[in-house]
């Protein structure tokens, strides 16, 4: 439709209204005049005109009004909807009163309107250490500092929580005096966001504070960026490397490219790498490789990082020094000479061990004490390492053992001449803090492959060896199969007594000591027997050392003291024997600390008084330590037990130790009494029994056998025998059989001297 046929029909609709409404309104007659009074009227045109004109521009303004009100709703309705889109919060603040409407608050759906007594005027959500920045800020605004006010700040949400908001405003109204009165803004969520800022600046300070060197690569390996330590390794400034292609320092470009190949299949490398750096040094590294792949999957960049493996490698070193060498003298140790021997009896040809154990190194250790003993060991291998040839190696079992492997060598002369001057070098004495220290030390050899398949057979026949050359004293030995048999045979007694500790095959067998003079009973010896069910009765003489180097002894010498001391109470109560019982003690119970508390709950055990028991003890027990041994003595003396000297003149026992040992008797070794058949051995026994005597020793003669010698003791003033002539050691019934016919034989005064 056309405007003006537009207006047309406008005016008629408008006139018909208003013609209607005077029908409606009046009479129909008065309407009728009206209408017909306006056509006839003269100004009837003009006034039409300015009427329709009148009313032209009233629908007009209607319709733009209603056109711009509808346009405002729309724009509202845009600008709430992309309000509620975005969550912004707006806030409108009258400065003057303090009211705030706010809208989009997420607590409330309609905008509202708060009475804010605070400045700024949200303060109460505000964070406190947030908030002075943000009064600043918004001061500096207020005071037209700033054209904007933004702030990023944490504010509290509905449910407590602190988030960060982007808050910007506007002063929009000022008054007369340009005061700021009125200023509009908005409240950004940017919580997300800032997290993951500070998650990125974390990472971005990881980096650059990172120890390892990191590098970042293009697609096409060409370098973006390094970080700090990157520049501090290699040298250089950040700027420099830029865009440099990828190259290893101190490699070759082959190496490079290969180890650019080695990402292409993976996401993740790693290489072992020897690195040049700025210092001079070079240092083993890792290089770690990772891809950075593009949403597509195409390789993006490449991250390089380079570790230090140094500091992992020097502690991986000293790890393994600890594990396979000595603290003490630095050899290579126990674990480290079978790994070695592995690998050398993987070759075939054939290799000689040497062990080797010094004799007498717990005496120095003991009398001296162990920081000397150390420095010997220290200066030993020292002295050892260099006589050895070039191939060989050395090692420290442990203690005071030591091996020398020889390789390729099968040589007995050669092996023979290399255990000599071994021999020889450990031999020559030490000169340590004024004491000249005299050591020796026995050798065992073993051949391989022919002593042993293994390297731990190898040592155990080595070990066998040496133990009979230490037997033999000061020397080498081969290995051979008899000490093979030997060695089987001491395992068998080992277990035998091991099975016989806890099936009670121990027994107690008692040996008369007597008067000589008087033919009475002057005490007994109680005498250790292993009964064993299969193999009969074993001599002490087999077991008794084999139990003393497994420690057994300490064990079987507790069972003798018991079984011992239950049965002299026994014959003590039934008035048989009086007199006291004599029980071995080996070095090694003498060694234990407890020994007088294990000695006295025995006694108490059984309730035998310690004044009817009497220990033998030997020289090589007391002398080894005896300083300490005449500690322990006299504990022992002191609650009443006796003591005795056993086997006299076998060991090294100097007179002015003997008359500082609390002892009560003397017994002269077997061997002497023997002997005494030549003029020499007779006058041993003679200076033996003078000198107890001068030292206020009782003496006992072991081992008689013979009349003969009997009669000689006698003449030599010798008061107390132990011996076949008179009784082999007897069982506990025969022992007691043997007291009540003494008793009754006394009792008919048959008790006359054993030398008529
Ligand atoms: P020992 O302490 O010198 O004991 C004396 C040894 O001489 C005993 O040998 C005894 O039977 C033997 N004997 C006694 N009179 C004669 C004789 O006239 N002629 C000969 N040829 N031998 C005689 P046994 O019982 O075989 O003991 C040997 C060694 O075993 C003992 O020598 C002692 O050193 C050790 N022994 C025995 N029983 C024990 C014990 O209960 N504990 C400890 N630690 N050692 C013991
Ligand atoms: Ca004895
Ligand atoms: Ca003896």
């Amino acid at each position: 439709m056309k405007p003006r046929l537009k207006y047309q029909n406008v005016f008629n609709k408008i006139l018909s209204v208003l013609c209607a409404f005077a029908c409606v309104s009046s009479y129909p007659a008065i309407a009728d005049e009206f209408h017909q009074s306006l056509i006839d009227s003269p100004s009837y045109i003009a006034t039409v005109v300015i009427f329709v004109g009148v009313l032209v521009i009233m629908g007009w303004a209607i319709i733009s009004l209603r056109r711009s009100r509808q346009h405002l709703r729309h724009s509202q309705q845009l600008l709430k909807s992309t309000l509620e889109g975005s969550g912004d919060i707006l806030w409108d603040w009258n400065i003057v009163t303090g009211e705030v409407v706010r809208i989009n608050d997420e607590r409330h759906s309609q905008p509202t309107r708060v009475e804010a007594h605070t400045f700024p005027p949200n303060r109460a959500r505000i964070h406190p250490q947030d908030l002075p920045t943000v009064e600043s800020l918004i001061r500096a605004h207020l005071a037209q500092k700033t054209v904007f006010f933004e702030a990023s700040y944490r504010m509290l949400d509905e449910q407590g929580q602190w988030r960060w908001v982007l808050d910007r405003g506007k002063v929009v109204e000022k008054n007369a005096q340009l005061q700021p009165v009125r200023m509009t803004g908005t409240v950004k969520d940017i919580h997300d966001i800032k997290t993951t800022e500070q998650r990125l600046n974390l990472f971005a300070t990881c980096v650059e504070n990172l120890t390892d060197a990191m590098v970042i690569y293009d697609s096409e390996f060409n370098l973006i960026d390094t970080n700090p330590a990157f520049t501090q390794l290699f040298g250089l400034s950040r700027a420099h490397h830029h865009g440099h292609p990828f190259s290893l320092p101190g490699h070759t470009v082959q190496r490079s490219d290969a180890i650019k190949k080695s990402i292409a299949q993976a996401h993740h490398v790693q290489h072992e790498l020897n690195m040049p750096v700025i210092t001079g040094q070079t240092l083993c590294m890792e290089l770690g490789i990772d891809k950075v792949l593009d949403q597509e999957g195409n390789v993006e960049y490449y991250i390089m990082v380079f570790s230090d493996l140094s500091e992992r490698k020097n502690a991986e070193q000293a790890l393994n020094d600890l594990s396979n060498q000595d603290s003490l003298t630095r050899l290579a140790n126990r674990n480290q000479f079978f790994a070695d021997l592995d690998v050398l009896m993987e070759k075939d040809n054939q290799h000689a061990v040497l062990v080797m154990d010094l004799d007498n190194f717990k005496k120095i250790n003991d009398s001296l004490g162990h920081q000397l003993g150390d420095k010997l060991l220290i200066k030993l291998a020292q002295r050892l390492v260099e006589r050895k040839r070039s191939q060989d190696s050395f090692y420290r079992l442990g203690g005071d053992e030591f091996a020398l492997v020889m390789r390729g060598t099968n040589d007995i002369h050669t092996i023979t001449a290399t255990s000599k001057e071994f021999l020889k070098t450990i031999a020559t004495p030490f000169r340590m803090l004024g004491h000249e220290l005299a050591i020796t030390a026995s050798i065992g050899i073993v051949l391989s492959p022919e002593d042993g398949m293994t390297p731990q057979v190898l040592l155990k026949n080595a070990d066998t060896a040496m133990y009979h050359a230490k037997q033999q004293g000061n020397r080498y030995l081969f290995f051979n199969d008899a000490m093979n048999h030997a060695a089987v045979k001491r395992l068998q007694i080992e277990n035998l007594m091991r099975f016989g500790l806890k099936k009670d095959h121990f027994e107690v067998f008692y040996q008369p000591k007597m008067d000589i003079k008087t033919g009475e009973i002057a005490g007994m010896e109680a005498l250790v027997r292993f009964i064993t069910p299969k193999k009969g009765l074993i001599s002490p003489g087999v077991f008794i050392p084999i139990a003393e180097e497994t420690g057994q002894i300490i064990e079987i010498g507790e069972v003798v003291l018991r079984k011992a001391c239950a049965d002299v109470k026994k014959w003590r109560d039934m008035g048989l024997f009086n007199q006291r019982v004599a029980v071995n003690l080996s070095a090694k119970q003498f060694a234990l600390a407890d020994l007088t508390l294990r000695i006295d709950t025995i006694l108490t055990q059984t309730q035998l008084p310690a004044s009817a028991l009497e220990l033998e003890i030997t020289e090589g027990t007391v002398m080894d330590n005896p300083e300490h041994a005449i500690a322990i003595m006299h504990a022992l003396v002191d609650k009443g037990i006796h003591l005795a000297m056993d086997d006299f003149g076998t060991g090294y026992s100097s007179l002015s130790y003997l008359k500082r040992f609390p002892l009560h008797t003397l017994k002269i070794d077997r061997a002497f009494i023997v002997d005494m058949e030549n003029e020499r051995g007779k006058n041993m026994v003679d200076s033996i029994i003078t000198m107890a005597q001068n030292l206020g020793l009782h003496v006992v003669a072991e081992g008689v056998e013979e009349i003969e010698q009997l009669q000689q003791l006698q003449k030599l003033g010798c008061e107390t025998m132990q011996g076949y002539y008179y009784s082999k050691p007897l069982s506990s019934e025969q022992f007691e059989a043997f007291l009540s016919k003494h008793i009754k034989d006394k009792s008919q005064g048959q008790h006359l001297s054993l030398v008529q």
